[in-house]
């Protein structure tokens, strides 16, 4: 039980510094980029002014991850709510933007228009979705081809549930990786932690879904997730979630 305990709080603390780590980054860049648009001779204000909704945007992206761990910590329950993905899949992007267009990536979306709902915390779907964007880019830094993200949603009528792919045009999944991708702390990365997908997978779990990864028939790698979808009309679900 120790162990297990200590584990759990091995991988509670990495999934902080995963989820923290990188808006921090986003501040400290941005910080830098304000100033110096201050200092520049007129001062370019609307620069300074676009760094400074970035700063805070990031600030409220890093206090949303820790409210979130603080409901971890305290065993609060996901905040379940109808959740339209179409509509995280391009707040996200926006998210990503930056380091898209840092690593030349292009983004390109083809949403289902009849896309039900699904019934989740809306913001551990969009750490998800972050995350699968992130290793897209991440695999494709080093290739020198078309670098291709491309999101997916489509709304699956047998089992009426809904599927989210993210496909990449990068190196693909190594052989001997393949298997223990959502190992926790298995990484082939120098900086890597190994916990992103990890905590994917516990996420969509949690949702009642599963998460994949494989390697395309042309090049790189999709990761395609499954939810069951929202059932608007039924009150045995909403009962269920209250
Ligand atoms: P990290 O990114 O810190 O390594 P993850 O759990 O997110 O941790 O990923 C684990 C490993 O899975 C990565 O080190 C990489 O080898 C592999 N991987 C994840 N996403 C992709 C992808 N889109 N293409 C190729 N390999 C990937």
């Amino acid at each position: 039980a120790h162990v297990t305990r200590v584990t759990a709080m091995g991988e509670l603390a990495a999934s902080i510094v995963h989820e923290v780590t990188q808006p921090l980054t986003g501040i400290v860049t941005n910080g830098n980029a304000c100033l110096h648009w201050l200092g520049a001779a007129p001062p370019n204000i609307e620069k300074a002014r676009t760094a400074v909704k970035r700063i805070i945007r990031d600030s409220d992206r890093a206090s949303e991850v820790i409210r979130d761990i603080r409901g971890l910590v305290k065993k609060a329950p996901p905040r379940m709510e109808p959740v339209d993905l179409n509509d995280l899949i391009s707040r996200t992007l926006t998210l990503a933007n930056n380091e898209m267009k840092r690593n030349q990536v292009q983004a390109e979306t083809e949403l289902a228009a009849d896309l039900p709902s699904v019934l989740g915390d809306r913001v551990q779907l969009q750490q998800v979705l972050l995350n699968l964007i992130m290793n897209a880019i991440e695999a494709m830094s080093s290739i020198t081809g078309a670098r291709m993200l491309t999101i997916k949603s489509q709304h699956l009528h047998d089992g009426e549930s809904v599927t989210i792919a993210v496909r990449d045009s990068g190196a693909g999944l190594d052989s001997q990786g393949a298997k223990r991708l959502f190992d926790a702390f298995f990484t082939t990365k120098p900086q890597g932690m190994g916990m992103g997908l990890s905590i994917c997978h516990n996420i969509i779990e949690s949702h009642g879904g599963h998460l994949t990864g494989a390697n395309n028939a042309d090049q790189g790698a999709t990761f395609e997730f499954t939810l069951p979808a929202h059932q608007e009309t039924s009150d045995r679900v909403d009962m269920a979630t209250a």
